[in-house]
């Protein structure tokens, strides 16, 4: 008899939806239906089971071919390269749950590493900017049962959040906005006329680039100062309308995407989003949020802030001390500086999101990709280690896009013999404390990794 298993979590996009029904087969190895999520969150369990899994890590060969090895073999050698590198880099953890994440920070600060995740070449501007302004936010909950007023500005859920406006912003019926989507104002601000702007009851499409100064005509109309006929290629009357309907709001959330934090001024709008957000605060109730991507990349921050006391660009080379400082300390800046001798890139795939000439600095020097998933970085790692994917195969904590965490459970097992991310960081940092014992016992010789690349 099939099995429905309700209440479960999507991994994929910083929606987090848990109101998934997944229906397993009798024996439980296979999905057969997942109701509730969308084209793209029902994808993630069907692969699971659907199509081809590696099951085993895979080692680089002489040739340039994999060579299955075994879990303690990878989990030797990734704790040899780790040892033997003077400035590892451990990336990624878009994807995996909180507990993996803490295993990976505890390795990191045994092998002296810099530890990073996706923020560094996403939302790490906001984080800049929270640094520097605060964050004057709320839960999702918050805005469906009480925002009347929305705006998205720099984002596009309507394809990279598919039901974040039908379950937080603008369909839902909540508890002050029983009428749904008539009860609320829907503003999208973005260059790009895109399919969230097709549902907004007001559109500026405002100038590439020219976020900030329409951030600063909307503050300068709130407090009642003269604004430009034309600002960012908004005319001052859609300014003054949209400054007004801020104002008379009962409780407003801005949205914000990478279109703010990725484009010029980078923190510096996300900044004076905040302040634009705090300035409104003064007439009535408003509210901010990164639409954060993957759907546990807030979870490093809580995770490594709560360890460490900062979020991201981790460097923890001198072990028992952490400091934080991007563009010395991020990834791709590290690698493109070539400063880094060992790369492990988990739950993420830097092969596809650094810039070539970063991965190319990155492939001169052991590459160890950990991912349930064939991906860019699996194939030109010398080194792919498999795990179980989290949410479906592995359970765990995650944080949704609004730090709100979440208990993910697993609905089948993951392929006999695969571990989680947890497990082997578990792993690879006992190896680790063996190899630091070994030596304190027999003196400095340090072991080399087996396992060569082909000539390129
Ligand atoms: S909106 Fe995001 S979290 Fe929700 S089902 Fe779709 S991909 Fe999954």
């Amino acid at each position: 008899m099939p099995k429905k298993i309700e209440n479960v979590g999507c991994p994929y996009c910083g929606v987090c939806c848990d109101d998934l029904v997944v229906t397993v087969s009798d024996d439980g190895k296979k999905i057969l239906e997942v109701e509730n999520a969308c084209a793209i969150g029902n994808q993630i369990f069907h692969h699971a089971t659907g199509g081809e899994r590696v099951k085993l890590p895979r080692l680089r060969q002489p040739d340039g071919t994999y060579k299955d090895i075994s879990y303690d073999e990878a989990v030797d050698y990734a704790a040899k390269v780790l040892y033997n590198a003077k400035k590892p880099l451990i990336y990624g953890f878009g994807s995996t749950n909180c507990e993996g994440m803490a295993a990976a920070a505890k390795v990191a600060e045994r092998a002296g590493a810099v530890l990073d995740n996706c923020a560094s070449i996403c939302h790490g501007s906001s984080f800049l900017a929270i640094f520097d302004n605060g964050y004057p936010s709320c839960t999702l909950g918050e805005t469906k049962n009480r925002a009347d007023v929305i705006v998205y500005w720099g984002a596009n859920p309507a394809h990279a959040h598919p039901r974040h406006m039908s379950r937080y912003s603008i369909f839902p019926r909540g508890f002050f906005t029983g009428k749904g989507h008539k009860s609320r104002k829907i503003i999208v601000i973005d260059p790009r006329h895109t399919d969230t702007a097709q549902v907004a009851d007001i559109y500026l499409q405002v100038k590439q680039g020219h976020d900030y100064d329409l951030f600063n005509a909307f503050r300068t109309a709130i407090r009642g100062h003269e604004i430009p006929a034309e600002v960012a290629g908004i005319k001052r009357e859609q300014i003054l309308e949209v400054a007004n309907i801020m104002k008379k709001a009962r409780f407003g959330t801005i949205f914000y995407g990478m279109g703010l934090c990725h484009s010029d001024g980078r923190n510096h709008n996300v900044d004076i989003a905040i302040s634009l957000t705090r300035d409104l605060n003064d007439h009535t109730k408003w509210t901010i949020m990164a639409m954060r991507g993957h759907y546990n990349i807030t979870g490093p921050g809580a995770v490594w802030s709560w360890q460490y006391g900062y979020p991201y660009c981790l460097d923890l080379t001198k072990k028992d001390i952490a400091h934080m400082n991007p563009g010395e300390t991020s990834s791709v800046d590290l690698a493109m500086r070539d400063e880094v001798d060992a790369f492990i890139n988990i739950g993420t795939d830097a092969g596809a999101h650094f810039p070539i000439e970063a991965v190319k600095h990155l492939r001169k020097h052991p590459w160890i990709t950990i991912d349930p998933n064939i991906c860019m970085a699996s194939e030109i790692s010398d080194l792919h280690i498999p795990v179980g994917i989290v949410g479906v195969e592995v359970p765990g904590i995650v944080y949704r896009m609004d730090n709100v965490p979440i208990q993910y459970r697993k609905v089948i097992d993951p392929p006999e013999g695969v571990i989680s991310d947890e497990e082997l960081f578990e792993r690879i940092h006992k190896r680790l404390s063996e190899l630091d014992a070994e030596e304190a016992a027999k003196g400095p010789a340090k072991a080399a990794p087996a396992g060569v690349r082909a000539e390129e």
